[in-house]
């Protein structure tokens, strides 16, 4: 059956919803016609095929953002939470009022009877900007004012309070309510993703959060449910899995860098995390679609089963990071377009090398060019470093390195020999890293 147009214009759209995320009980619009702005949104982001537009369209509604922010990050009790769901799924709409009919695809009783589940639909579009926008702005920099520019068109975020406007601690508490146990509640994840590798504090307060709950409890949850549900009835899961399976391990990467904190929460949750994770290791192969997908998680799920059971593991030391480093400068000067947002999807081994630092390959001047500035993760800074060691060691030293069938370990053994600083060369691994997976975020967003 194929359903009718959406009738919401944009600007229609988009005022609605900022308005109900601004203040969700003093709106009078149910859940289903909000769930059809959203869509209108979503569609309106849609029209912009690279991820550069959609950057520039999400930076361009920072009432979006903040809206988006305040709505998710406030910590409401059980029952306030219960009663803000209540208001929003409990259609009031006059039917009569001309156009409100279309306005409800699934007619008033499907809107009396959304669940939660569909609730969190009607703020996904401001998840994604929010993501978007804070994938592409440097970690922990917030943008400055600008004088010219009205209050609410101000950039987001200006500052650590215009992030969470209510803090770190109510921020996770309210994600604990949003992330229940069933898959849609990776959405929440994803974002905790974004905002705790933009900012650092945050993703601290996390781990810490109380009993693990939100850090691990349940995520754990959302996995079984998942797996669950799976094994019940695989025809009905379809391609569902990838992206619970992605964000929660986005959320782990996010984490693991706070070793300090992390390890030690994966040990006390032990007899939580390793059942989840056998299973979830077991059962990988047989997922839909598991060979086409873009990510595997079985490093991240080993890492974090030895981390668990292995009292005996330790923080990496700074060999192993520099041999880390080599196996990703590996990859890459074999691999595809470095740029993050290349708009061909599919890595181009013919892409040729940069001239000053031979290692990443990019498929056009144009990548290349916008690669060298691009704000985050400019190549020019690894360029750099690269370069350096590259003069360090001399062309046909360097040229050895890549030889074929060279190992991480291997090229680490050389410059060890060389008494090369292995601090330099785990600087050039992490920023190699973040580009690899600024690609990877970036290509969650299906931009073609
Ligand atoms: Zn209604
Ligand atoms: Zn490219
Ligand atoms: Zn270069």
């Amino acid at each position: 059956m194929a359903l009718p147009q959406n009738p919401w214009s944009f600007d229609a759209a988009m005022k609605t919803l900022v308005s109900t995320l601004q203040d969700p009980m003093g709106s009078n619009i149910c859940a289903s016609r909000l769930s059809l702005a959203e869509a209108r949104v979503t569609a309106e982001l849609n029209t912009r095929s690279s991820m550069a537009g959609k950057t520039k369209f999400a930076k361009s509604h920072p009432e979006l953002l903040r809206a988006g922010i305040r709505f998710l990050t406030f910590k409401r009790s059980p029952s306030e939470f219960a009663a803000l769901i209540n208001h929003l799924v409990d259609c009031q709409c006059d039917f009569e009022q001309s156009g409100m009919r279309e306005q409800h695809i699934l007619g008033k009783r499907a809107s009396e009877g959304l669940s939660m589940y569909a609730m969190r639909h009607t703020f996904n579009a401001a998840i994604e900007c929010i993501n978007m926008v804070l994938i592409a702005t440097t970690k922990n920099k917030f943008y400055r004012r600008d004088r010219s520019l009205a209050e609410r068109k101000q950039p987001w975020p200006l500052s650590p309070e215009d992030l969470l406007p209510y803090g770190v601690d109510d921020a996770i508490q309210a994600w604990g309510f949003w992330a229940t146990s069933d898959a849609a509640g990776y959405v929440i994840y994803k974002l905790a993703a974004t905002l705790g590798s933009f900012y650092d504090p945050l993703a601290v307060a996390i781990i810490q959060s109380p009993d693990y709950t939100f850090s691990l409890r349940r995520p754990m949850e959302i996995l079984t449910t998942m797996m669950d549900d799976f094994e019940k009835d695989p025809a009905t899961m379809q391609q569902e899995v990838e992206y619970p399976i992605r964000a929660t391990f986005d959320f782990f990467e996010m984490l693991l860098p706070h070793s300090e904190q992390f390890i030690p929460a994966l040990r006390d949750m032990s007899s939580t995390v390793t059942p989840a994770l056998d299973r979830l290791r077991r059962l990988l192969p047989s997922l839909p679609g598991f060979s086409t997908w873009k990510y595997n998680p079985e490093e991240m799920i080993t890492l974090a089963l030895s981390i668990a059971n292995d009292p005996e593991f330790h923080a990496p030391v700074l060999a192993d990071m520099a041999e880390w480093a080599f196996n990703e400068m590996i990859a890459i000067r074999k691999g595809g377009c470095n740029y993050v947002f290349c708009p061909r999807t599919r890595d181009n081994a013919h892409a040729s090398r940069c001239a000053s630092c031979d290692l990443a390959r990019f498929c056009s001047k144009e990548c290349q060019t916008k690669a060298w500035k691009m704000q985050q993760a400019p190549h020019k800074t690894v360029c750099a470093k690269i370069r350096a060691l590259k003069d360090q060691l001399g062309q046909p030293f360097w040229a050895k390195l890549w030889t074929n069938g060279m190992t991480g370990e291997d090229a680490l053994g050389l410059v060890q020999a060389k008494g090369v600083d292995l601090d330099d060369v785990s600087e050039i691994g992490r920023l190699l890293n973040m580009i690899m997976s600024l690609k990877g975020m970036s290509r969650d967003f299906g931009v073609s």
